[in-house]
């Protein structure tokens, strides 16, 4: 990190290219364990630079895409058109467009304004979409526990509880431009009670039973599996996800007397999160006697929202003194004009001062992937390492590129 740090600068985002091949193994592995028609998606949003997308490719998992932009970069990347899965609660009639021309292998279909206009788009082209109803089966997980709540408050989904998701079902059979296949639901993020899973398939195999027909042979669970940011933290393995998954799918589907449907997966952050790691060089320090210790680096929120957008916790280490002993507790904070810009609220560091590097482990989701130029701050360089060879797969951006779009 030190040497990796000197050659590309710092903020620096690195990514362990090994790990990541080798959980992307894991996953598809122990899904098809199970069965071998199972499918893992990658949910590209987590982190979608070009080198992660081809190895997800190279992998043989399928692709999650939320906005045009995100097809556009899964196709760049070499994804066939029917390994891309669309989704998004608010696709526009450009995005479907691209989505149909395309030819994604399925659109997740989110509202019933979005069901008649895509129906009609496939007219106009004379084709016949797939697509998934993407449905909200009311149970709430958190990081340590789940609840049924039957919420239907959400942006997101058909609430299983008030009939939407049997409009939204009926929508789609009476379309005659889409070729309904099955249901999707997502129950939430950073989950570590995987039991939440079995309780939505035993919700979904009830309601497929209910709505009768042959149709709905795809079952997508969504992604969700949580990782450790801290050394607290716990989360099941992959190989325990993919058991849960399966196991509640085939004996909820088995009990309902439904023939068993084709398991996808979505996973993002368990695949991308551990990863990568990002490098900060300290700017300064300050003290405020009798309140605390402040030690500022040269990125924050531009680089890593998460703290500032839901309170994420992370950890610091300093890659120069690994062993040394954390003697101090102190506030570390990105350089942004925004006083909730801070990286860490209590981190348990050594002494450090101008010029030392601080790395933030597990930034590999949701970090350069919300990344924004905020304070006119450049966007930060990603490094790939394996065996020992790193490769700059995104280069950090330049200052020219700040004002390449003003007219
Ligand atoms: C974000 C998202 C995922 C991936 O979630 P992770 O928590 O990163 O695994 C999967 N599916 C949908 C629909 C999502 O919105």
């Amino acid at each position: 990190m030190v040497a990796l740090a000197e050659e590309f600068g710092t903020p620096l985002v690195i990514y362990d290219g090994g790990l990541l091949r080798d959980t992307m193994r894991r996953y598809v592995s122990a899904f098809r364990a199970h069965d071998a028609q199972a499918e893992v998606i990658y949910a590209s949003k987590a982190f979608w630079a070009q080198a992660l997308l081809r190895m997800a490719h190279e992998e043989g998992l399928r692709v999650d895409v939320a906005s045009g932009g995100e097809l556009f970069m899964a196709l760049h990347a070499g994804f066939p058109a029917e390994k891309i899965v669309m989704h998004g609660n608010a696709k526009d009639a450009r995005e479907l467009g691209e989505a149909l021309d395309a030819m994604v292998g399925l659109v997740v279909v989110d509202g019933l304004d979005e069901i008649a206009l895509l129906d009609r788009l496939a007219g106009e082209r004379g084709r016949t979409q797939d697509v998934l109803v993407r449905v909200t089966p009311g149970v709430k997980p958190s990081t340590h526990q789940y609840i049924s709540t039957g919420q239907i408050d959400s942006k997101f989904g058909f609430s299983l509880e008030g009939g939407l998701a049997a409009a939204a079902v009926a929508a789609c059979r009476s379309a005659a431009n889409i070729n309904l296949v099955g249901l999707h639901c997502h129950i939430g993020s950073q989950i570590f009670e995987i039991g939440a899973y079995r309780l939505a398939a035993q919700l979904l195999a009830a309601f497929v039973k209910e709505q009768g027909g042959d149709d709905l042979t795809v079952m997508d669970m969504g992604g969700g599996l949580g990782i450790a940011y801290t050394r607290d933290d716990e989360p099941p393995s992959v190989e325990a996800f993919a058991d849960m998954v399966m196991d509640s799918v085939s004996e909820e589907w088995d009990a309902a007397g439904l023939p068993r449907p084709r398991v996808m997966v979505e996973p993002g952050r368990s695949i991308v999160g551990r990863a990568g790691i990002t490098v900060y060089r300290v700017t300064g320090t300050k003290d405020i006697p009798g309140v605390r210790r402040y030690a500022a680096v040269d990125g924050g929120m531009s680089d890593l929202m998460r703290p500032m957008l839901y309170g994420a916790v992370y950890e610091a280490l300093l890659p120069e003194r690994p062993e040394a002993e954390a003697t101090e507790v102190l506030r570390l904070v990105g350089k942004h004009c925004e006083s909730g810009d801070v990286l860490i609220q209590e981190a348990d560091l050594p002494p450090i001062g101008p010029g030392d590097l601080v790395c933030l482990p597990a930034t590999g989701a949701y970090g350069v992937a919300m990344a924004s130029n905020y304070n006119g701050v450049t966007r930060p360089a990603v490094v790939f390492v394996d065996n020992g060879e790193a490769t700059l797969v995104v280069r950090r951006e330049t200052y020219a590129e700040l004002v390449a779009r003003d007219l």
